[in-house]
């Protein structure tokens, strides 16, 4: 590979192509190189030859942050021409021997399921809802910058209501302003998709924004899988002149043709590997210290109906955080986290048929779930997920045509960025959502002129939010192009 281009990307995952299409916005020739034979990383849809015709989302499958982050909003899917469908239920948490919490789209409805717990609920997100954007930008800035939003009185305002309920949810006091068994087990169920400790802040902050989201955006999928934001993405890089190159893996810079800018979409490690030998030491040697946080291990059933859910109510929601109640699920986090794994591990289940009926297919329906491993557990999580899933639906069992399971120390073979299992490409503390993968004032350079780390594993942190490309790229048109002033990404 020789060929002189302006900007080489390194992985097609939303942040990849995030940071191509603001390259090849601002009229920069961007070639994308990606190891697998399909586009996309962590916003895949996938036949897995279960069932003719049934697809499977084989990681994320839940997308209020590709309708509410400041890329997408700008980047605009919906005008595009995507589908989203936004279920009227956004999450339910099973509780045992008793009827389920759930997290309605609108939060009065929220309020009046809850009953006596419902004003609690309301105390904590509707001041945080007069502004959701300054939450947004709050939690997915660049952390270097002051965000837009909060530029003003109201703005800061906001920060301080953001920053109180997060602290609020972060220490052992965490039961007080959430007192009752449904709104505590609400709560931490969101909290739980960081796989990280309960209380901590770096699950407290991710929840405080997920769950506001739900009452805003609410928590929509793509009609027919993630992977149609993935293709959005690439028939815009195309329409610029952008090329993406699939089965294309790189494992050293000489790989790639010459170029002013190099983004990689890739693991810290994977990183400091692909410029071996021509990083500062200390770049080096904090990339390859960038610590794994735990992990994820994902199984994709099959069923020939709906979950029979015992509260029939969890049927109607798009998410449902299977691990019953707060003290249960921090107990079953912190036996991850102490590298053990769990007999009744947290559990995330999304059945998309229920609001996407094109996902049935002759009457056999993909089921997505994964749950919470310790980091490169081996263990096969098929029966760890079926038990706990029967033990909110009982006969769940029954329903299952086929799956396809993949442990934690597997992940890494569909997507090389998820080593041991860590979806989030990297620990998620507090402390590491702002300096991720190192501290630095410029957590996206790699310390050499024209290199850049664009992947979740940099501010702000994992999602399909498309902010460390477009940060990355952002950077990038600054220094190597002298291009001060961002594309518009509008359609
Ligand atoms: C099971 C699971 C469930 C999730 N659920 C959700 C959810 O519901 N909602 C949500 O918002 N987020 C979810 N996430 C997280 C989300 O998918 C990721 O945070 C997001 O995809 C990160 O985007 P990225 O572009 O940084 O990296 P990735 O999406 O991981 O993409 C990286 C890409 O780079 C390629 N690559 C890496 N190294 C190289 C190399 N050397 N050469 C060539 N190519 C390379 C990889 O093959 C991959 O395609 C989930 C993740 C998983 C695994």
């Amino acid at each position: 590979m020789s060929s002189e281009v302006d900007a080489v990307v390194v992985g097609s995952g939303p942040n990849g192509l995030a940071a191509a299409v603001t390259l090849a916005r601002a009229g920069l020739s961007v070639e994308v190189f990606e190891a697998q034979s399909t586009i996309g990383g962590g916003a895949r849809t996938l036949d897995l030859g279960l069932a003719p015709g049934v697809t499977h989302d084989i990681c994320s499958a839940v997308h209020p942050l590709a309708i509410a982050s400041p890329f997408f909003a700008e980047f605009d899917l919906r005008a595009r021409g995507m589908e989203l469908t936004t279920p009227e239920i956004s999450y339910a948490q099973p509780l045992d021997g008793k009827p389920a919490a759930l997290a309605f789209h609108d939060l009065e409805t929220t309020v009046d399921h809850l009953g006596e717990a419902g004003p609690e609920w309301r105390r904590f997100f509707a001041p945080l809802l007069e502004r959701a954007d300054d939450s947004v930008w709050l939690s997915l800035g660049d952390k270097r910058s002051v965000p837009p939003t909060l530029r003003d009185l109201p703005g800061l305002a906001n920060v301080v209501k953001f920053g109180l309920r997060l602290l609020g949810q972060a220490t052992p006091a965490w039961n007080v302003p959430l007192s009752h068994e449904s709104t505590q087990a609400l709560f931490t169920g969101v909290a739980s998709h960081a796989i990280g400790g309960l209380p901590a802040m770096g699950t407290a902050a991710t929840a405080t924004m997920l769950s506001m989201l739900a009452h805003d955006v609410g928590w929509p999928s793509p009609v027919g899988g993630s992977q149609a934001i993935i293709d959005e993405l690439v028939a815009d890089l195309e329409a610029h002149g952008g090329r993406v190159h699939t089965d294309a893996r790189i494992d050293h810079v000489a790989d790639m043709p010459a170029a002013r800018a190099y983004l990689l979409d890739t693991s810290a490690l994977n990183a400091a590997q692909i410029f071996a030998g021509l990083l500062p030491a200390h770049v080096d040697k904090a990339l390859r210290g960038f610590k794994n946080g735990n992990a994820a291990a994902k199984v994709d059933f099959v069923l020939d109906g709906p979950v029979p859910w015992a509260d029939p109510a969890v049927g109607r929601a798009g998410t449902i955080h299977v691990g019953g109640s707060r003290a249960q699920m921090a107990a079953a986090e912190a036996t991850v986290m102490s590298g053990r794994m769990p007999a009744d591990p947290v559990c995330l289940v999304s059945d998309p048929t229920v609001f996407d009926p094109s996902r049935e297919v002759n009457g056999l329906r993909p089921l997505w779930t994964y749950c919470h491993v310790p980091f490169d557990c081996p263990l096969d999580p098929t029966e760890y997920i079926t038990g706990q899933i029967e033990r909110f639906a009982p006969g769940f069992r029954d329903r299952i045509v086929a799956h396809n399971a993949i442990p934690a120390s597997e992940m890494a073979g569909h997507n090389q960025n998820y080593i041991g299992g860590d979806i989030a490409t990297g620990v998620v503390s507090f402390y590491r959502m702002m300096a991720r993968p190192r501290t630095s004032w410029d957590n996206y350079s790699l310390g050499v002129p024209g290199a850049f780390l664009c992947s979740a594993a940099t501010p702000p942190a994992p999602g399909v939010h498309g902010m460390n490309g477009w940060f990355a790229a952002r950077r990038a048109l600054k220094s190597r192009f002298g291009i001060d002033e961002a594309p518009s990404l509008a359609p």
